[in-house]
């Protein structure tokens, strides 16, 4: 789930992780991977996104983990599902069923043992556009790029500039409204991870840091606007919208994805 851009109001803390406390993400992240590869296998022609959300549910309880993203900030769901032109953080509902042709964004996260991980994928579903399956093969590509420049010694502006640009020369725009985030003993910890940046510039990266990275890229314009249930948020021109995320540890290895 990405973070709305908010103003700290005290100083940013960003919380580093033990070697222990990473081991215990990488647990939580592979309780993530397993849900989405599942729900990818799984998803299909006139599931209502509700049915998601119980597929989802069933697979935490079977692994032991608990929900992340029900009863945050009262979302009333454990998964996110957000489809074509809708960005993210929508909804689950009996009445939106997927159809052929759909991109359905998959927005997951949990908790063992009290550390979280999150992650997403766009899937598509039946026969998609050509636009679409640019869209998100070059959205999947920006969080590699992201991923790969989250680097020790980097800033997070190289993060940020390495998805920008690689979205940007295939034409399409990244979204300024949400970012990735820190994440650990909470869902949304500091620092703010934004998809756009320049490089050398922004917060140090350390090993011990634990970020989402996820960009969100729209087909069209960057805007997007929310929707009356207060959540679901929308591209403003009704264009397609993808949205890939990794937990990722800063080490002295390099990035380790903790929801590969
Ligand atoms: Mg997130």
């Amino acid at each position: 789930m990405s973070s709305t851009v908010l103003t700290p109001k005290s100083p940013r803390t960003v919380e580093m992780k033990t070697e222990k406390e990473i081991a215990m993400m990488r647990r939580a992240g592979a309780v993530v991977a397993g849900a989405l590869a599942m729900l990818r296998k799984t998803l299909s022609v006139g599931m209502s996104t509700k049915d998601i959300d119980g597929l989802a549910m069933s697979y935490l309880e079977k692994n032991n983990a608990k929900p992340a993203f029900l009863g945050y900030r009262d979302f009333p769901a454990s998964i996110c599902v957000s489809i074509n032109s809708e960005v993210v953080h929508g909804i689950p509902s009996a009445k939106r069923k997927v159809s052929n042709g759909d991109i359905v964004s998959l927005d997951f996260g949990c908790i063992v043992d009290g550390f979280y991980a999150d992650a997403a994928v766009t899937v598509p579903v039946g026969k998609v556009s050509d636009e679409a399956l640019k869209l998100i093969r070059v959205t999947e590509e920006s969080l590699e790029r992201g991923i790969a420049s989250a680097l020790a010694g980097n800033r997070l502006g190289d993060i940020g500039f390495a998805v920008q640009s690689h979205c940007e020369q295939a034409g399409f725009s990244v979204v300024r409204d949400f970012v990735g985030h820190g994440i650990g003993r909470a869902l949304h910890e500091e620092p703010q991870v934004p998809n756009y940046g320049k490089k050398g510039t922004g917060l140090r990266l350390v090993s011990g840091m634990a970020l989402a990275i996820e960009p969100m890229v729209n087909a069209g314009g960057p805007e997007v606007r929310i929707l009356d249930d207060e959540w679901t948020a929308v591209t403003r021109d009704g264009r397609l919208s993808a949205h890939f995320e990794h937990t990722v540890a800063i080490t002295d290895k390099g990035p380790e994805i903790l929801t590969r």
